[in-house]
């Protein structure tokens, strides 16, 4: 997958800006402030319908515009597309695919994948479950669309089911309601449960192949899916894991009821990472942290080309600050496939050899 051409208008600090790239590597180069992790931020969101950062669509039009836009000639499947995201403050943002309105984000998967290394990606080492149940979720959801349906159908009735067991002491009636809430969540859950067991031990087998290299053979990396109830999900398809859910989901049922929360289910899940054995939430090193980080996310592009034989583009931003001259190396080298875009700043330029294309960024301009 490539992206051909990138179109900037009114988006964050851009004002009219075309940019073409290169079907190898990009190194977005410059000072600090200048519009390098906008411009990745770009074509995250022309991949995913969303930006990376946790802001609203607003916040991406230009301070002194009204509306804005990114739009991207793309070749995906060996077929050219383009994609376009419009934002206006006053009212929604409009999705377009080859120059027809799409209704949902989710309609863009597929067309272009991606991969997004950036700082904050440190959280799936450091923070609590949910950033790890995101990192599984973005990565099943752009590989399966049918994980992508049911992760929505989960989270809607995961709403639904909360309000029953929050409202019903004011409306008795409500958990009459429970027992089907309960029988299709679990339902869901298996099949989320079936899929993240897949993914999670593909993840760890090749992901501590990378950062074992990565450290010079002197770190070992592991990657445990744990879901409700420590149940055993590896190779187990969805009928199979249905009975244990619901007996968990039964077990929890009156403790449900008291403290108005879910207690059972896939939302509850997360990935144990262990450095030498060690629990990495609690004792990684910021370096160590960073390099598990990084593993994760080129094994998470090596699962992606294994399962459609072509690369993701690769969005990686600031992955070079940290890490010490052997290990950016290490990158480097494992980036040499596929479509890859870099922001670092002007001194590690020299870092690339030919082949690369640069692309320095001034005050929201490509130079
Ligand atoms: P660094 O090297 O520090 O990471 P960067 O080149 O990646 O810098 P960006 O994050 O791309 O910098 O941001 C560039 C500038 O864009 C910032 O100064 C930011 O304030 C500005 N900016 C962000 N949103 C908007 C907006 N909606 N309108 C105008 N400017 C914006
Ligand atoms: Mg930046």
């Amino acid at each position: 997958m490539t992206v051909e051409r990138l179109y900037l208008d009114c988006f964050r600090n851009y004002q009219k800006c075309t940019v073409e790239f290169l079907s190898a590597i990009n190194v977005i180069c410059g000072k600090n402030a200048q519009g390098k992790t906008n411009l990745i931020e770009a074509i995250y969101y022309l991949a995913t319908g969303r930006t990376f950062r946790s802001v609203g669509d607003k916040e991406l039009i230009n301070f002194d515009f009204q509306s804005a836009s990114i739009r991207a000639d793309i070749v995906s499947s060996e077929r050219e597309q383009k994609l376009e995201a419009r934002f206006s403050r006053d009212r929604r943002r409009e999705l377009y695919v080859n120059d027809v309105k799409i209704k949902k984000g989710s309609e863009l998967t597929g067309r272009l994948t991606v991969v997004l290394f950036c700082p904050d990606d440190l959280t799936i080492i450091k923070d609590g479950a949910s950033v790890r149940r995101k990192l599984m979720d973005s990565c099943l959801s752009q590989l399966r669309p049918a994980y992508h349906a049911t992760l929505s159908e989960f989270n809607r009735l995961y709403d639904h089911k909360t309000r029953i067991l929050k409202d019903h002491h004011e409306k008795p009636g409500l958990l009459e309601l429970l027992d089907d809430h309960n029988l299709r969540l679990a339902e869901l859950s298996a099949k989320l449960i079936y899929y993240r067991a897949a993914f999670a031990g593909e993840l760890s087998k090749r992901a501590s192949i990378i950062h074992k290299d990565f450290s010079d053979g002197r770190e070992y990396l592991e990657i445990n899916y744990k879901t409700v109830g420590g149940m055993d999900a590896s190779n187990k398809k969805p009928d199979e894991l249905l009975p244990q859910l619901l007996l968990h989901q039964e077990k929890h049922k009156i403790a449900e009821i008291r403290s108005g929360q879910c207690l059972s289910g896939a939302h509850k899940d997360d990935l144990e990472i262990f450095i030498n054995k060690i629990a990495a939430r609690k004792f990684a090193s910021q370096g160590q942290a960073r390099t598990a980080a990084v593993s994760i996310k080129l094994a998470e592009r090596d699962i992606h080309y294994e399962d459609k034989r072509e690369y993701p583009v690769l969005l990686l931003d600031d992955v070079l600050s940290e890490l010490d001259p052997k290990r950016q190396s290490f990158v480097l080298e494992r980036i040499e496939n596929g479509q890859v875009f870099i922001t670092c700043c002007d001194d590690a330029v020299a870092t690339f050899s030919g082949g690369a294309k640069t692309i320095e960024i001034e005050d929201g301009r490509a130079i």
